[in-house]
């Protein structure tokens, strides 16, 4: 997609259905995907995890496009079964699953409860002797070692994910007990948004030891083992997008131990992501409200905040605010000058500055912004009922390839419950 047919869909978008709003570009998801399945798609099988982006539309096309859902809700469960997923290629993970949500698991015969601590197991254990059902569930190993190369890491300290690997053994040793479940492999997500090629596989070769270790000392033939991958996206400024062949060439190598052993080599292995997939498909838009000049600062004040978009204001798990991608959405009028400026949202808070200082062409009210980079983590990971603004709106862009662009408003199956 070249930038002149970008910014044209944006302004159609824009005037049809008004801002803010988020813009999805359906072949850009499916053209990931298909790169991601051609460079390792002998190897792994693709999940795509619910919650970096739960459109209901949104998850139905990918019913055909990769291999399983991981949710992390039974409201995520049942809106993908509702969807048409069947029970059997979903997963199931989440530290705090509460009765009701293990119940819908069993109800709805998902595919594999991963369960997160010992107790999760009993109580699962007990439901599904009651059901009269025999549940499969993976065991989410917490690892002691994450490489530093990742921007968000759960391992190695104190964490409500997963059982720490030094207490697997114990679990293990006495899952005979656990006369309902049947253990089909293993689990592990211990650190996201990496955009270091080396330490991605450096990390699927720590998940790699720990699978064999345990398979090993506990007799096992693992059928089943999920790979966090922590495939990050350019959000910033100087932030490189991965190279994927050389990824994918890195991570055939660190493969090979579990590719090629004799407990493991059967196993289905998948990999699982949702920002590599969903995010570079999304753009936010947001419109100039108003202008003003305060103490020699011009600022712009826009109608998107972080009720929208929490994510592209810094607010999400950020440690130094940067900013995320903005460009203005070119119009038919020539481009004005650059200039200096502060950006902000709508809301009655200090914090809803979406860019405290940017450059970009000189603003008149009612011009566009656009924000890459903001088809993961966005409107459902918002506080939208903050301050009562309506919300943001989910705009789908299908035939771009053909040149022929279609939009269509998918907002309406959009909001969780
Ligand atoms: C959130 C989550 C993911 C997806 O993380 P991304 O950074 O979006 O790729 C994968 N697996 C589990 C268990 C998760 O909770």
């Amino acid at each position: 997609m070249d930038d002149k047919d970008l910014h044209g869909v944006l302004n159609t978008v824009a005037k049809q259905f008004g801002t803010p709003c988020y813009v999805y570009f359906q072949d850009t998801l499916n053209d990931r995907i298909k790169a991601l399945k051609t460079a390792l798609g002998d190897l792994f099988e693709v999940s795509y995890a619910v919650k970096s982006n739960p459109n209901r539309t949104l998850i139905r096309h990918l019913l055909d496009r990769v291999d399983t859902l991981d949710v992390s809700s039974s409201g995520e469960l049942e809106r993908a079964v509702e969807q048409g997923w069947s029970g059997d290629r979903l997963t199931f993970s989440g530290p705090a699953k509460r009765r009701f949500e293990l119940v819908s698991a069993i109800t709805n015969r998902c595919g594999e409860v991963v369960c997160e601590s010992a107790d999760e197991l009993a109580e699962l254990d007990q439901l599904a002797g009651e059901a009269g059902q025999v549940m499969t569930v993976l065991l989410r190993i917490n690892p002691l070692t994450v490489p530093k190369q990742f921007g968000v890491r759960m391992a190695g300290k104190p964490s409500q994910f997963g059982i720490d690997e030094e207490q697997v053994d114990a679990v293990l040793d006495r899952f005979d007990v656990f006369s309902n479940l049947r253990l089909k492999g293993f689990h592990i997500y211990s650190g996201t948004n990496s955009l270091n090629a080396e330490g991605i596989a450096e990390n699927i070769a720590i998940m790699g030891e720990l699978f064999i270790r345990f398979s090993e000392r506990h007799d096992l033939h693992p059928e089943k083992l999920i790979f966090g991958s922590g495939f990050g996206i350019p959000y910033h400024d100087n932030d490189v997008p991965l190279d994927l062949d050389d990824l994918a060439g890195r991570i055939r190598q660190a493969i090979q131990p579990v590719a090629t052993h004799p407990r493991l080599k059967n196993a289905v292995r998948a990999l699982e992501m949702g920002r590599y997939l969903i995010g570079p498909s999304g753009y936010f838009l947001t419109s100039v409200i108003r202008k003003k000049q305060s103490r020699g600062t011009d600022i712009a004040l826009c109608d998107g905040g972080f009720n929208n978009h929490i994510a592209a204001f810094g607010m999400l798990g950020m440690v130094i605010r940067r900013n995320y991608p903005i460009f203005k959405v070119r119009g038919s009028i020539k481009p004005a000058e650059d200039t200096d400026m502060m950006l902000t949202g709508p809301l009655c808070t200090t914090i809803d500055i979406l860019s405290q200082r940017i450059t970009l062409p000189a603003l008149s009210t009612g011009d566009v912004l656009g924000i890459s980079s903001s088809g993961a983590y966005g409107l459902t990971a918002s506080p939208e009922a903050f301050i009562g603004h309506p919300a943001a709106r989910e705009i789908l862009v299908t035939g771009m390839a053909e040149g022929k662009p279609v939009v269509t408003d998918i907002s309406h199956s959009s909001s969780c419950g």
